[in-house]
């Protein structure tokens, strides 16, 4: 009876997209998917009666099996007849298996291959947490869905900590099963392996082999980074079958829950809708609101205009905000309700929208207000106003609800790294792409990196870290990087708030500002020089042809003029038929075309930040030196969807020259000859 614990049924997958839709059968009732489940630790979702529960949509809510076996403790549950006539809850419930609290909490006494031995955070006592007590404890709850015990550790962790974990969790997982029996309780296996993707393609590979009737993405929103935890989302959803729900544990935002339906994950949990309720925080249609702030004190309007939760139907602003102001319970309450019922909704648009074959136009709609603040009232720095800068010239510094501070172009309203650390983007986009630590290594003269478009500095001061990183582990071939900028006021801005801004705090930036060049002391083949003025005109006069060009400007909305066939021919004459390869953020075809027509090979770039995928181009001189490596070209596929695209030709060519643009296009060589219009 493997896969018939829950009668699976696939009935759609986003076009362009992993996301899919699905139906199955627990004991209690049939749910659909993508879904949220509400966390219920203790045999309640915090502040909510199930009635709002089932009145908001919920389909199942997790419990947490280590609590409930401290307490009730599992023989409550066996004379009570389950959790659901506990909870009074007649729809599924999930219990996790308390893997994660092994790794979590802090009584942990001792870890073997039986299980793991803990102290009771109530009364002191010895615990032994084995694979057999987790599931005869799960069995006793009576849930619908039960979750093998797992091994879980920091996402971070070394690859041989990892590997032994992983292969407990699947000795485990094994034992697991077996003590199941005959139960008709399903049972979901965790599939780990940390940030190793071989390891996860083990993982899935072991536990796939056996009969379980879903799998879990564990042992992830542990520590990495959001970027780290959506490629291993992806990754490993791709290892798992298609005909069992896919459950991505303990995740996350809204946002979150979006990028990895996109990435083909069916099922979530998360505390956060309840967490944030009871810190008077709510997400809406109109931006993430805390409702503490003195903005809402006379506010009238409902919570969310655009929601139909009882919380928005009743109460409004104002009082919600008195409520929270007050620490009243009832705030908890009513912000939770709305919270969930939020959640729900966006499970039910973004399942509809896969039904109807049009999810990737939803993801690019939500994927845009998700993770605005407050739009009616935006927040300013308020405190930092009087004796800091926030503003100079044509810039704003912007701070992300996760805490980092950007640079935003106030007349287009366009962000520098709107949704990553502007680090973390720059080394992933950039350096990384770029194989800078590799090239460092290699024994040649000294390398140039043309850095269009300085901005706040990030992407230079990337190169930069990760030079003084790889100079800690051998000699290095010089850099020297090139900036090209024509207005300061971004890195001027920036240079103003390092206590926002800590990767400028070192000696180069202000050198660059106040003389246009940097010489490191500490590494005397290390410098940076400014060119400034029109980026274009100025390329043609650079002192030194690059080997590699991070080209980050402002995206076509806010300076057309460098997105255009005539910058990127006068780009590729920059290179003078050297090996050089070009870095951007764009994946939009406009950019990727004129890039072709200018002479350049172009492929797809890892995704970074709101960024799918990325955009990589190469000179010729660097293709035949990239031949052996896995670059993946826009292919012959990509050129059918040109033909079909809006976008077909750049602004500036001529209606009469589309057909000779287009010959030229198709006789690009990255593309075979009998490629074309189908
Ligand atoms: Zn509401």
């Amino acid at each position: 009876m493997s896969a018939s614990r829950l009668n699976f049924r696939l009935e759609g997958v986003a076009a362009g997209s992993s996301a899919r839709a699905a139906t199955f059968c627990t004991m209690h009732n049939e749910v659909r998917t993508p879904l949220f489940m509400p966390v219920g630790t203790q045999a309640t979702v915090k502040a909510q009666l199930t009635r709002t529960l089932e009145e908001a949509g919920s389909q199942i809510v997790l419990a947490n099996t280590y609590h409930l076996l401290l307490r009730p403790g599992a023989e409550v549950f066996r004379r009570l007849g389950g959790i659901h006539k506990f909870m009074s809850w007649n729809r599924s419930v999930l219990t996790d298996s308390g893997g994660f609290q092994i790794f979590s909490l802090p009584h942990l006494r001792a870890m073997s291959e039986e299980g793991a031995v803990f102290q009771s955070y109530l009364d002191g006592r010895t615990i032994l947490l084995s694979p057999e007590v987790s599931v005869e404890t799960q069995k006793a709850i009576g849930s619908d869905i039960m979750m093998a015990l797992d091994h879980c550790i920091a996402s971070t962790a070394d690859e041989i900590s990892a590997r032994e974990a992983m292969q407990i969790t699947h000795r485990w997982a094994a034992r697991s099963l077996a003590a199941r029996g005959d139960s008709p309780q399903a049972m979901f296996a965790i599939v780990q392996g940390a940030l190793f993707k071989e390891l996860r393609r083990e993982s899935a590979a072991s536990l796939t082999e056996m009969p379980f009737d879903g799998y879990a993405i564990g042992g992830l929103a542990v520590g990495e980074g959001k970027e780290a935890r959506e490629e291993m989302c992806e990754f490993t959803a791709a290892l798992l079958p298609n005909d069992k729900p896919r459950y991505l544990m303990g995740v996350g935002t809204p946002l979150d829950i979006l990028e990895a339906v996109h990435r083909g994950v069916d099922m979530f949990d998360c505390i956060i809708p309840t967490q944030v309720a009871q810190r008077g925080a709510a997400f809406t249609s109109r931006g993430y609101l805390q409702l503490r702030r003195g903005v809402y004190k006379f506010s009238d309007e409902p919570l969310d205009p655009e929601c139909s939760c009882p919380t928005c139907s009743r109460y409004c602003r104002a009082y919600l905000h008195h409520l929270t102001k007050t620490g009243e319970t009832l705030g908890w309450q009513l912000l939770g309700k709305h919270n969930i019922h939020f959640y729900h909704q966006l499970m039910r648009d973004i399942r509809e929208s896969i039904l109807a074959d049009r999810f990737l136009e939803l993801y690019r709609e939500k994927r845009e207000f998700l993770h605005r603040v407050d739009e009616e009232y935006p927040v300013r720095l308020q405190k930092a106003k009087k004796k800091k800068a926030t503003q100079r010239g044509a810039y704003e510094i912007h701070i992300a609800r996760e805490g980092f501070a950007s640079i935003r172009h106030i007349a287009s309203g366009e962000i520098m790294h709107s949704r990553t650390d502007p680090m973390e983007e720059a080394r992933r986009l950039y350096v990384e792409q770029a194989q800078l630590a590799q090239r460092l290594h290699k024994p040649a003269e000294r390398l140039v990196i043309w850095d269009v478009g300085l901005g706040a500095a990030a992407n230079a001061m990337a190169a930069i870290r990760c030079y003084q990183e790889q100079a800690a582990k051998g000699s290095l071939r010089p850099l020297h990087i090139i900036s090209f900028e024509n207005d300061l006021d971004s890195l001027k801005l920036a240079l103003h708030r390092t206590d926002l801004f800590t990767y400028l705090r070192q000696s180069g930036p202000a050198a660059i500002v106040a003389a246009g060049e940097w010489q490191s002391k500490e590494h005397p083949g290390l410098s940076w020089q400014l060119i400034p003025g029109d980026v274009l005109q100025r390329m043609r006069g650079a002192p030194e042809p690059p080997d590699l060009i991070f080209y980050d400007m402002f995206s076509s909305k806010t300076c057309s003029d460098q997105w255009t066939l005539a910058t990127f021919e006068q780009l590729f004459a920059g290179c003078a038929g050297r090996a050089v390869e070009l870095f951007t953020y764009t994946c939009s075809t406009a950019a990727r075309v004129a890039l072709l027509a200018a002479g350049f090979y172009v492929a797809r770039g890892r995704n970074a930040g709101e960024k799918e995928e990325t955009t990589i181009a190469l000179t010729p001189q660097a293709r035949r030196r990239r031949a052996n490596d896995e670059l993946d070209l826009l292919s012959d596929a990509w050129l059918g969807k040109w033909h079909r695209s809006g976008a077909k030709f750049p602004g500036e060519v001529h209606p009469d020259d589309h057909s000779s643009f287009e010959r030229l296009i198709l006789a690009h060589e990255q593309f075979s000859p009998a490629a074309g219009p189908h």
